[in-house]
């Protein structure tokens, strides 16, 4: 479908239902929601937990019950298909872990989810064909700071706390996306937003742009309506301008061809007929959600520890092909980015660099077909075939490669030789 302009959009999509705001501002007196609490008013309560979560800093909470998932069967329909990528035995192995959340906490009765927006509002410096400054990458705006696991967890530990000292002889566990839990489903089903076609959740009022954080307890607390309609409507913009095809049907993705998989979780060599779509994406990759008109309003974060590194959100790709594992490790340590491992992340910005040769790179990118690791020199040798093809400093590409040909002796980074030079 072609892109629609706003007015259409919302015209497409199905209306939303009242939906109260999450978060209340903090009008209540305290002490009347303990007494509510002493005297067992569930409804009291739990306006005193979101205020309590919104104090630590969460921006929406939603509570669902603590039963099986319900869309466990798509689940394993997409497992199924080998659609999680490398993810795949990992997922497998977590399966029936993670349809049980009482695997995590016993008699676990209740999912407190929590949304912390992550948008800053900061720019790329992207031209207005959305892609970075010459010679530079693009990273996923979750990762322009510093790795959030640590605050998050800080802030789910506090509210669980806050929850024990409420209730005394309660449970709690905080879960920070590194645990065996369903989060999407369990933040679906306590009405933090729909599906989107694009598979993120998205909320009507704030876009996909958040993290998830569960906090899991024995308490049996008001679950929250989960939101059924489907609000896409008849838009298709996700689908339209993934640029490796990687929603193969709405609310369906194969990781096998994700760059936001490729790029995070993937460190070897990517398939040839993938890497042209890749861009000059690095790290991640918000495309699908860049598109999505109800990400035109998210919240931005102020959260000091999330606004971007220095350069982050647009890395030069020839200092990163320059890092040693040194360097790597001083750059990038307490970043998402450090997911990635050094080979993964350089081999990515030699790509990018295929996709989008710049001349001023060159050097860097020659340099990499001695790097240490075999991925990174097979990704470079791939990038200065594409320079040679399309005809940019050509001949320098081509006597790089031919000098790395005469000693390189690994049997994946010949082939990737051979291919550059044919
Ligand atoms: Fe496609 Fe990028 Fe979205 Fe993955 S993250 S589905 S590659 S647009
Ligand atoms: Fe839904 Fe995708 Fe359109 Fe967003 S871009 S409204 S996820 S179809």
């Amino acid at each position: 479908m072609a892109r629609m302009n706003p007015d259409q959009f919302w015209e497409s999509v199905q209306p939303i239902p009242n939906i109260m705001p999450i978060m209340k501002s903090p009008a209540d007196s305290p002490a009347a929601s303990e007494a509510a609490v002493a005297g067992g008013d569930a409804g009291v309560f739990v306006e005193a937990l979101r205020r309590e979560a919104a104090r630590i800093g969460f921006s929406r909470l939603g509570i669902a019950p603590a039963g099986p998932p319900r869309r466990q069967d798509l689940v394993r329909r997409w497992l199924e298909r080998g659609f999680a990528g490398v993810m795949q035995s990992w997922f497998e192995r977590q399966e029936s872990l993670r349809s049980d959340p009482a695997s995590l906490l016993s008699g676990v009765r209740s999912v407190i989810m929590l949304a912390t927006d992550h948008a800053t509002g900061a720019t790329t410096d992207a031209t207005d064909t959305g892609l970075a400054g010459e010679g530079r990458g693009r990273v996923a705006r979750y990762a322009w700071g510093d790795d959030y696991h640590d605050l998050l967890r800080g802030r789910v530990n506090a509210l669980g706390a806050w929850l024990e000292s409420q209730l005394p002889g309660c449970r709690t566990r905080g879960v920070v996306d590194s645990a065996p839990l369903a989060e999407r489903e369990f933040a679906w089903l306590a009405g933090l937003g729909w599906f989107g076609k694009n598979t993120m959740l998205i909320d009507p009022r704030a876009g996909s742009f958040f993290f998830l954080t569960a906090l899991l307890t024995d308490l049996e607390l008001p679950a929250d309506t989960p939101i059924e309609v489907d609000h896409c409507g008849t838009c298709t913009a996700c689908l339209d301008a993934c640029p490796t095809g990687a929603i193969v049907e709405p609310r369906v993705l194969d990781a096998n061809r994700c760059i936001s998989a490729l790029t995070i979780e993937d460190h070897g060599p990517i398939a040839t007929d993938l890497r042209p779509g890749m861009q000059d994406w690095i790290f991640g990759c918000d495309i699908c959600q860049e598109v999505c008109p109800w990400n035109r309003h998210a919240p931005g974060s102020t959260e000091p520890t999330l606004q971007p590194r220095d350069g982050l959100a647009a890395p030069s790709l020839a200092e990163l092909l320059q890092l040693d594992d040194a360097a790597f490790r001083r750059q990038f340590k307490g970043s998402p980015l450090w997911r990635a491992k050094r080979r993964g992340l350089l081999r990515s910005a030699a790509i990018a660099l295929g996709n989008r040769p710049h001349a001023a790179s060159f050097d860097a990118l020659a340099a990499s077909l001695v790097d240490e690791e075999p991925v990174v020199r097979g990704a470079a040798a791939w990038a200065l075939g594409r320079w040679r093809r399309i005809d940019v400093l050509a001949e320098r590409a081509n006597a790089a490669l031919v000098t790395r040909r005469a000693i390189e002796d690994d049997a994946e980074v010949r082939v990737e030789i051979e291919r550059a030079l044919a």
